[in-house]
C-alpha cells in the first residue's frame, strides 16, 4: 500500500482511478491542476504520483519538471501519446514510469507498485559500496575500509543519499528537499555545515576532497577516489 497523488483533471477518469487504486489498499489524494498538483506534492509528499499530461493551466511535462526541480518523488505519467519518442522524452523530462490511455486502475496499480519496488530497491533498502565507503540502510551502519564511522541519523541519510547517486551532482536544495524533507526555503548553509562534518569524519577536507566532491556553484557529488 502506498499514498498516491493523481493529477488529473477529467473528473470521471479521476473518480474511476481512485477508487481503483483504494481498492488495491492505496491511500489515494487527487487534483484537477498542475499548480494544485504542485502544491500538494510538497504539502502531502505522497509515495508517488500519478500525472495526467493533459491539463489545464499547465503542460504536464513543465509541471513535471518543476517538480523535479524540488522533489525526487516517483511519478507515472499518463499520456495519450504513445511510441519511442514520446516515452524518451518523458523519460528525459524525469518520469520513472508511463501509461498510455486508456488505461485500467489494474494495470496502473501493477506499474505503481513495479515503480515503488524499484525505488525501494535502489535507494532506501539496498547497502551501497563506492571505494572503500559502505553503507547499510538497515543496520543503519557505515564503514570505510572496514572501520565503523560515527554517524548521526542525518549524516547517515546525507551519506546514503549521495552515495546511491555516485558521480552525480546533486544540489543543495534538492539535498535540503529529499534528506532534511524541507520543500522551500531551507538555509544551504545547514547542508555546507553537514558536508564539512562528513568530511571531518571521512578524513578529508574541503580543499583536499577525496569522496566528497563540491562542485562549485551546482552543488555536490560523491565519487570513487580510487
Ligand atoms: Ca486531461
Amino acid at each position: 500500500m502506498a499514498t498516491v497523488l493523481l493529477v488529473e483533471d477529467d473528473a470521471t477518469i479521476r473518480t474511476a482511478l481512485m477508487r481503483g487504486l483504494r481498492d488495491r489498499g492505496h491511500a489515494v489524494s487527487s487534483a484537477p491542476t498542475a499548480m494544485d498538483g504542485l502544491r500538494q506534492a510538497l504539502a502531502e509528499r505522497p509515495d508517488l504520483i500519478v500525472l495526467d499530461l493533459g491539463l489545464p493551466d499547465l503542460d504536464g511535462t513543465e509541471m513535471l519538471r518543476m517538480l523535479r526541480a524540488v522533489s525526487r518523488v516517483p511519478v507515472i505519467v499518463a499520456t495519450a501519446r504513445d511510441g519511442d519518442a514520446e516515452m524518451v522524452r518523458l523519460l528525459d523530462a524525469g518520469a520513472d514510469d508511463y501509461v498510455v490511455k486508456p488505461f485500467s486502475a489494474a494495470q496502473l496499480d501493477a506499474r505503481v507498485r513495479a515503480v515503488l519496488r524499484r525505488g525501494a530497491e535502489s535507494r532506501t533498502d539496498s547497502s551501497v559500496s563506492v571505494g572503500e565507503l559502505r553503507l547499510d540502510p538497515r543496520s543503519r551502519e557505515a564503514r570505510l575500509g572496514g572501520a565503523l564511522l560515527d554517524l548521526t541519523p542525518r549524516e547517515f541519510d546525507l551519506l546514503h543519499y549521495l552515495a546511491a547517486r555516485r558521480g552525480e551532482v546533486v544540489t543543495k536544495r534538492e539535498l535540503l528537499t529529499e534528506v532534511w524533507q524541507v520543500p522551500y526555503g531551507g538555509a544551504d548553509k545547514t547542508v555546507d555545515v553537514h558536508l564539512s562534518w562528513l568530511r571531518r569524519k571521512l578524513g578529508e577536507t574541503a580543499q583536499e576532497p577525496r569522496y566528497l566532491q563540491t562542485v562549485r556553484g551546482v552543488g555536490v557529488k560523491l565519487v570513487d577516489p580510487s
